[in-house]
């Protein structure tokens, strides 16, 4: 496969880590390795960095000089690429759900930091609002370039083709039964999918879905599926792909999006207690604890070999502060 005719540039440090979390595998009687990508390096890292490197080497390559992307007020996908606009010399424009919140914390506190633009867009939580700003910037003499929701689109969902060649060239000789991931706007699960086809990968590929479907939107296993299907378009690949080999489990969703439930609370507990890695309350706190209840109910039998990719998020930690369990007992005055 030839990518050469992609304007690909660099915006994190890569491969990222492959290690052995041996306390939490002896915890829970798996052995269980994790994907770094919290460590990607820009402005506190995550997967978005990846998409980032080619969607935005296409807005550079396109002449633009304006970001505009859009999520939510905790949004790592947004903090991400305000960090790489900063870096790139781009005005960034960020489109958040909901209202500005009194106080700002976690990624949003970041967002401020890296100097881009804020807008709050209320109800309208999917970057309804985008195509209006595109114009209004443009009768401004700018030239926009729009990063769609969470990087999902084929250029974002290619890089993680990329990431899996990466990870087949660092497990050399190690065997993985099943990975395991938060899945949400469905770009990494496209691409993880199409490149564990493409290199031959025999795990089984397992979307922790994070939102909860809503009547009337798109169902996301289809969402992820023509996004597949056009990745592979994209790169001249006569890849298929069918529903039936599309695993995204949809047993971990909670409250739904982005509320904390003990659940959660525990995977984020037990990572950081065992292993002193931070997960994150939306994303990968979730997916954990999707990991460890299979591992519990025996869905994921005893003694298998299973990879965790660490999509990152810990930077809302702070702002979930006040839904996170923090123990009881163990502060006390001397
Ligand atoms: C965006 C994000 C995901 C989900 O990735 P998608 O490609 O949007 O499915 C998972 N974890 C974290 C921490 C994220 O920020």
């Amino acid at each position: 496969m030839d990518y050469q005719q992609f304007s690909k540039i660099s915006l994190g440090f890569f491969p990222t880590p492959l290690v052995k979390l041996s306390r939490l595998s002896q915890a829970l009687g798996c052995e269980i390795w994790m994907k770094r990508d919290d460590m990607t390096g820009l402005a506190f890292g995550g997967n978005k960095t990846r998409k980032l490197e080619y969607i935005l080497g296409d807005a550079l390559a396109k002449g633009c000089d304006t970001i505009i992307t859009a999520g939510a007020a905790q949004s790592n996908h947004c903090r991400q690429t305000a960090a790489a606009a900063a870096q790139l010399n781009l005005d960034c424009h960020l489109i958040l759900g909901g209202e500005q919140p009194e106080i700002t914390q976690g990624n949003l506190l970041l967002d401020n930091l890296l100097g881009c633009h804020i807008h709050w867009a209320g109800e309208n939580r999917k970057g309804e609002d985008i195509p209006a700003l595109y114009q209004s910037l443009q009768a401004k003499g700018k030239k926009p370039y729009i990063v769609p929701y969470g990087g999902s689109n084929e250029l974002g969902a290619l890089a993680f083709v990329d990431a899996v060649k990466e990870l087949a060239e660092q497990s050399r000789g190690l065997v993985f039964s099943r990975l395991i991931f938060a899945s949400s706007s469905g770009g990494t699960h496209a691409g993880l999918w199409l490149g564990k086809q493409l290199f031959n990968l025999g795990f089984e590929l397992v979307g922790i879905n994070i939102d909860k479907d809503e009547s009337g939107q798109v169902p996301f296993a289809d969402h992820i599926l023509e996004l597949g299907k056009q990745t592979a378009k994209l790169i001249g690949s006569k890849e298929s792909f069918s529903h039936e080999a599309l695993l995204l489990n949809p047993d971990y969703q909670g409250e739904g999006y982005g509320i904390v439930g003990t659940q959660e609370n525990e995977a984020i507990a037990m990572t950081a207690q065992l292993e002193g890695i931070l997960l994150d309350p939306v994303y990968t706190g979730r997916a954990m604890a999707g990991l460890i209840d299979m591992i519990r109910t025996g869905a994921i039998p005893q003694g298998e070999r299973v990879l965790f990719w660490h999509t990152g998020g810990a930077p809302s930690l702070f702002a979930y502060a006040d839904k996170l369990d923090i123990g009881q007992g163990k502060n006390q005055r001397l």
